[in-house]
């Protein structure tokens, strides 16, 4: 019997699932407060870009939207970390040929609702979830025209973001665990435009880090020549947006921490002033699922902190994972959902883990050149050694088969081995002479292979 499902939230998640259940011959309605991003009259300001990695394209992959997005992406083969005095260091994100996409929020989200409304989907916009019904699996909304709309089906998925309004509801209901936590620092996105020619101003195909240990900036490209950048920064504090209330004060802390990047940025103060400030929270709760009827998907079920780059990518992991469970268990949607929930809800705590220790990896660790020789050590004997250590970035961000949780418990246990290694004496003192390289093979002959849990459903 065909399904019929609700989703609250047109965003990033909630536009592939819509897509993918539609391919599975449901009949889908999608539900977005916001207006259609692709009407004329929808807000069209500087490009917001995220990026994207291999586990976020193998669910595109599913709605055959892949390739659509790798010809809208600009490719970032790795780190360019640039210090307090200009220069420059560049550090690979994995082997030759592995990359990262920097990619449009706007355009994806246009994409996807147009995929979605290409597989039938009935697409509902400026309608505002208000109220929630587990019973029916049936929702609310404020429609901004002033009238309600009121749905039921078989399933009802809250894809409406890190304040999600159908968490909202469960967050009251008997037994929910719930718990939201805000990091110390916010965010403003600034601008760096293209040149006179339309040409980038600095490296095109790398994520850009401008490291200062308590805070950061990042940049990443535009199809247009332009770069989005991000500060990150503390909101209180003797270094923070807080001390940031005049231009001389934004011009200052510019000028003294990334003197190299104002020359590009024509436009900072009036961005600066414009742009606002915004927080960053990690949610966390459970179950994601109520009633058997009733769901939560994305950033509803896991908001994150942005540092790995695997918010969105996580959310559509979830879509391809949920449309695997039910492709196991076909029209026994309970048990689907349930096993959706075993397998996601241990990956989402895992990259919220690993989002906020990346933080500390790219304002601080970066820099350091420690742990840049850690890099390059275990790029080198991941090269020899592929089937017993794969460094943690790899497995992150250029796997997409070895769940979240998984890469965190594979990593953990490769930080012991690989403090072992570099208190190797001749490591320390030349780990390319043959006396180290030898002794790094002595430790690694004895590990046995890397062995992953999977992250997919079982056969019945
Ligand atoms: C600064 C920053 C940088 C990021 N960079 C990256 C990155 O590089 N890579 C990456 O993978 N992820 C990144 N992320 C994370 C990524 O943006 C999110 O994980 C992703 O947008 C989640 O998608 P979603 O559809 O679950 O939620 P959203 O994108 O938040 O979409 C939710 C949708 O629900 C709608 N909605 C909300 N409430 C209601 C309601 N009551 N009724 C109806 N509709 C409603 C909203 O209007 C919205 O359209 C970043 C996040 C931030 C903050």
């Amino acid at each position: 019997m065909t399904k019929t499902i609700n989703i609250v939230g047109g965003g990033l998640v909630g536009s592939l699932l819509a897509t993918l259940l539609a391919r599975r011959g449901m009949r889908v309605r999608l539900i977005e407060r916001r207006p259609d991003p692709r009407s004329a009259s929808a807000y069209a300001g500087r490009s917001i870009n995220l990026a994207m990695s291999d586990r976020g394209l193998r669910a595109l992959s599913l709605a055959g939207l892949d390739d659509d997005i790798r010809a809208i992406a600009i490719p970032m083969h790795g780190r360019m970390m640039h210090d307090q005095q200009g220069s420059q260091t560049y550090q690979p994100y994995g082997t030759e040929g592995q990359f990262i996409n920097s990619v449009s929020r706007g355009e994806l989200n246009k994409t996807l609702l147009s995929a979605a409304e290409r597989e039938g989907v009935e697409l509902v916009f400026s309608a505002a979830c208000t109220h929630v019904d587990f019973d029916n699996a049936g929702a609310t909304f404020a429609c901004g025209d002033g009238s309600t709309l009121k749905v039921e089906g078989d399933v009802l998925f809250g894809a409406d973001g890190a304040f999600s309004q159908v968490r909202g509801r469960m967050q009251i209901s008997d037994r929910f665990n719930y718990s939201q936590s805000y990091i110390e620092h916010s965010y403003k996105e600034l601008h760096i435009p293209a040149d006179q020619t339309g040409g980038f101003r600095i490296e095109r195909n790398v994520l850009h880090i401008w490291p200062r240990h308590s805070f950061m900036m990042i940049g990443l490209p535009n199809p247009d020549g332009s770069f989005t950048l991000t500060l990150f920064l503390a909101h209180k504090g003797p270094v923070s947006f807080e001390q940031l209330t005049t231009s001389e004060q934004v011009q200052a802390f510019f000028d003294e921490y990334f003197p190299s990047a104002v020359p590009l940025m024509p436009s900072l103060l009036e961005d600066f002033a414009t742009n606002p400030e915004s927080s960053l929270v990690t949610v966390r709760c459970s179950p994601w699922v109520v009633n058997d009827r009733v769901a939560l998907i994305g950033d509803a079920a896991h908001a994150i902190v942005p540092f790995y780059g695997q918010g969105m990518n996580c959310g559509f992991e979830d879509c391809r994972v949920l449309m695997e469970c039910i492709d196991v268990h076909g029209d026994d949607w309970a048990s689907a959902l349930r096993e959706y929930e075993r397998l996601r809800k241990p990956a989402g705590d895992a990259i919220a883990d690993l989002a906020l220790e990346n933080f500390v990896e790219m304002r601080d660790k970066v820099a350091d050149a420690r742990f840049l020789w850690r890099k390059k050590i275990e790029a080198r004997i991941h090269a020899e050694y592929p089937s017993k250590l794969i460094p943690l970035y790899t497995m992150v961000t250029f796997s997409s088969d070895i769940p979240y949780n998984e890469a965190l418990r594979i990593g953990r246990e490769q930080d012991v081995m690989m403090e072992q290694i570099m208190s190797i004496p001749s490591v320390i003192a030349d780990w390319t002479s043959a006396e180290a390289q030898a002794e790094i093979r002595a430790v690694m002959e004895t590990r046995p292979d890397i062995v992953i849990a999977s992250g997919s459903p079982r056969q019945r």
